[in-house]
Formats: structure tokens, C-alpha cells, sequence
């Protein structure tokens, strides 16, 4: 059944995250009929789930690095980051009168009085304001026909169907399930032969069988001023020892090194380094001053400032007996392999890879198999680490389809308004 509140739908955008209300904002402001459609019934859930452990918007990183933290995509969104760049989604932020700041690793946050909520309640009246209509509780079900769409009305059970000009799908990824996130979409693609790469959890934790004494005795721990290595990449920061393995940014950062690593041998070696901040020789000379008698964790703890939990570390991973010279012991506490045997669930991580695969899309984000239909965010196939990276991508692939999407429009203008 067509709505009739839903007829003179021109653009629909389908999710109601940070891409799908991004593009809607652009579309509005370029004169556009918008109407969002949420399945949840508020929008921008995990927007605010992003708020909860500091609202990380961008990053004040140059644009040529600030690209190549998308690996792969990186001369895609090298793309997309011109056409919205971080100094723009500072400027929006601004515009909607939140000021932001520039944090510790170039990072981006609203000034310290302004929650998260408010920047999305400023955001929705700018919206309102532009004549942007947002269905909440209006699950997207699927294709009908070559440009219909088929919505589940989740309040009444009515189903609806709608013909709109052009769409956006910003259905976001995999994680997170409870702020909408569910990546159930991915039939009502694949039904009509558009390919997407497998979810995979990006931003999580790892996994580490540790023994029962270990996690009695540790439990959860931080280890501070550390670095972990997976091959040729190396992160530093504070990781957090727990009950079922490692948190913290430098192992989210490592999360597609560990999953190759993973698809090679499980487990799979992180190189845990102690004490990056000391030479090989230095720390060796600082070992070699330990007197006979001295315990090694009081050694540690006194010449090194190595305390609990490290030496119960030393002893869950290193070696049975563990070495005395100071040589090998330098080693050690610079090579200490935390044996990783998988990542965390999918529904965990902070974002996941997969998705839309590439080739399934034009260089305006349009899928090739239904001209008129865009997508954008974290439905995309791309990963990114944490540091406001995640959410800068989702804004800038959100604005690059609304691009996209007007410019279609517009040359489609005479065949849908005559
Ligand atoms: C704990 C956590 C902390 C984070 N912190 C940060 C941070 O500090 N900085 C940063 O850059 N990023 C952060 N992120 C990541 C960031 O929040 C996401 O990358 C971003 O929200 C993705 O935006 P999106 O618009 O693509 O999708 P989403 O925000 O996931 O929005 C998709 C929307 O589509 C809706 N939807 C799904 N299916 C349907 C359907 N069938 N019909 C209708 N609607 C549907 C969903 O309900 C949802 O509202 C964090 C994420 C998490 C989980």
C-alpha cells in the first residue's frame, strides 16, 4: 500500500545514523523533499553510544595521513575527505553551536560543557528547520519494483510502499545490534544480486586463553605506556588485561593485522613491548645491576618500575623458567608474546569491516545494479581505527552521496518531474 503521507517522498534516506542524516541535511539544503526512514524510534542511537567514552568526532591529522588511516580505500576517501573534510565537520559542529577543541593525538571533541545529546538535538532541529521528515519505527524491508521501496510501519504493522526519486541506504554496520546496527540488510541486497563482503568485528578486543590463576590473580589490569606488535605494525598507548584477554586503542588499532595473523596460526603473536621508551642497551644495562638475592619482581618493580601485574605476566607467557641474563630478560620484556587466539564478537567491536563491496557501486557511491540508489557509512566495506576516523568516514561518504544524489537528480529532473 502507497502512503499517502509518504507519495511526495522525493529522497528517501534509509537510517537515521550520522551518514544517512548527513546526506538528508544536504539534499534539504539543496532544496530537496527528504524523509528519513529509522527503524529504531529515536535516530542517531549509536551517535550517542559514540558520545559515552568521549565524543570523538575527527581528527585535526593533515589530509594525506589522515586518508591513509583508511588502508586500502585510501584514495577513495582521499575523495570524499576533500569533498567533506574534517575542518568542515568542525565547521558544521560549529554551526550548530557546539564549539569543538582539538584533544591529545590531533583528536576532535566538543568543548567539555556540551554532551553528545545536545549536539544531536541542535542537529534535529536544523533538520526540522530544513523541512527534513523523519519516520522512526519504519523498518526498511526491502526492494519492490526498480525504484520502490518496501517499509514496515513497526507502530501500526502496516506495510507501505513508496517510489521515491532517489535513495540513500546509511544502514550502518554489524556492531552493536542494540542501537539498531544489526546488518540484516545485507539479505535485501544480496536478494537482488549485489555483493557484500562478510562482517568482520574492527575496534575490538582480542582474545587470550588466559590460565585460571591468571585471571584470579590479575582479573582486569592496565598496563600503561606499553607498545604491541603484529607484524611490521607497531602501537603504542595503554592496553587493559581481562578476564578474557586485552582491550584498549593500540589492540583495536592492531584489529585487521590480528585478523590476517589470525587467518595464518592461532593463536597468533602480539609482541608486547615493556618499555618502548628505553633503548635495548639501556634497559640491559639497567638489568644487568641486579644484585644477587633480589627477587626479579622486586627488581622490576624497583629498578623499572615494572609492578603487579607484570611479573605474573612474565610467568603466564614467558618462558617455564624464565631467564636471568640480562640479555635474554631485555628480550623478553621488549618480545613478550601474548598469544592472541581470536577477536571478540561482532556485536562488541566498536565498528566492523565488510559490507557493500566496491565494485557493486559507481564513483558517486551509486549502486550499478539500481540506478537512483546510493549508500553510504558503515555499510560501506571499509575499516578504519579509532581517533575520530570512524565517523569522519561515515559524514564524508554521507556527504560524497548526497553529491552524487542531486547531481542524479538533476539528470533525471525531466523524466520524474517532466
Ligand atoms: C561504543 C562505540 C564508540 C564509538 N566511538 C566513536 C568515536 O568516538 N569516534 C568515531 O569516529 N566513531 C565512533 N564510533 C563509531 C561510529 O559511531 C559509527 O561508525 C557511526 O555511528 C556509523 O554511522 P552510520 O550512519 O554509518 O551508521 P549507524 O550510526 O549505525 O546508523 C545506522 C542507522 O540505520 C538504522 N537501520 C538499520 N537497519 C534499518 C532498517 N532495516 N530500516 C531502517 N533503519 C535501519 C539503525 O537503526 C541506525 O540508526 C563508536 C561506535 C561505538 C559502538
Amino acid at each position: 500500500m502507497q502512503s499517502a503521507a509518504d507519495s511526495g517522498t522525493q529522497v528517501a534516506i534509509i537510517g537515521g545514523g550520522p551518514a544517512g542524516m548527513l546526506a538528508a541535511q544536504r539534499l534539504a539544503e539543496a532544496g530537496h523533499r527528504v524523509t528519513i526512514y529509522e527503524a529504531q524510534a529515536t535516530v542517531g542511537r549509536k551517535f550517542l553510544v559514540a558520545g559515552h567514552g568521549g565524543f570523538n568526532l575527527t581528527n585535526a591529522e593533515p589530509l594525506p595521513s589522515f586518508s591513509a588511516r583508511y588502508a586500502a580505500h585510501q584514495p577513495r576517501f582521499q575523495e570524499f575527505l576533500g569533498h567533506f573534510s574534517p575542518s568542515d565537520l568542525r565547521q558544521w559542529t560549529t554551526q550548530l553551536g557546539i564549539p569543538t577543541f582539538v584533544g591529545t593525538s590531533g583528536r576532535v571533541f566538543p568543548e567539555a560543557d556540551y554532551k553528545p545529546a545536545q549536539l544531536l538535538k541542535a542537529w534535529l532541529a536544523r533538520l526540522g528547520q530544513l523541512g527534513v521528515i523523519i519516520r522512526t519505527r519504519h523498518r526498511w524491508l526491502g526492494f519492490a519494483g526498480a525504484s520502490g521501496l518496501r517499509i514496515l510501519n513497526e507502530a501500526t504493522g502496516e506495510e507501505i510502499s513508496i517510489n521515491p526519486a532517489v535513495t540513500i541506504l546509511a544502514l550502518g554496520g554489524a556492531s552493536w545490534r542494540k542501537t539498531g546496527s544489526d546488518g540484516l540488510w545485507t539479505t535485501a541486497l544480496t536478494e537482488i544480486g549485489v555483493r557484500c563482503t562478510p562482517f568482520q568485528p574492527s575496534n575490538c578486543g582480542a582474545e587470550v586463553n588466559w590460565s585460571a590463576f591468571f585471571r584470579e590473580k590479575v582479573g582486569r589490569a592496565p598496563l600503561k605506556n606499553i607498545a604491541v606488535s603484529c607484524g611490521p605494525h607497531t602501537v603504542r598507548g595503554e592496553i587493559m588485561l581481562t578476564e578474557y584477554g586485552l582491550e584498549g586503542t593500540p589492540v583495536y588499532a592492531l584489529t585487521p593485522a590480528l585478523r590476517e595473523a589470525l587467518g595464518h596460526s592461532n593463536p597468533a603473536p602480539l609482541l608486547l613491548n615493556l618499555k618502548p621508551d628505553l633503548s635495548w642497551e639501556a634497559l640491559r644495562q639497567r638489568l644487568a645491576q641486579r644484585r644477587a638475592g633480589t627477587t626479579l619482581a622486586s627488581f622490576l618493580s624497583s629498578a623499572l618500575r615494572l609492578g603487579p601485574p607484570v611479573p605474573t605476566l612474565l610467568r603466564e607467557v614467558g618462558p617455564a623458567a624464565l631467564p636471568t641474563s640480562p640479555e635474554e630478560l631485555a628480550h623478553l620484556l621488549t618480545h613478550l608474546p601474548l598469544p592472541v587466539s581470536g577477536l571478540r564478537p561482532l556485536d562488541e567491536a566498536i565498528s566492523t569491516a565488510g559490507g557493500v563491496a566496491w565494485e557493486e557501486l559507481n564513483e558517486h557511491l551509486m549502486l550499478h545494479q539500481r540506478p537512483g540508489t546510493f549508500v553510504a557509512g558503515e555499510m560501506l566495506d571499509w575499516e578504519a581505527p579509532t581517533g575520530g576516523y570512524l565517523l569522519q568516514g561515515c559524514f564524508s561518504t554521507g556527504a560524497w552521496a548526497a553529491q552524487g544524489a542531486a547531481r542524479w537528480l538533476a539528470q533525471n529532473a525531466k523524466i520524474f518531474f517532466g
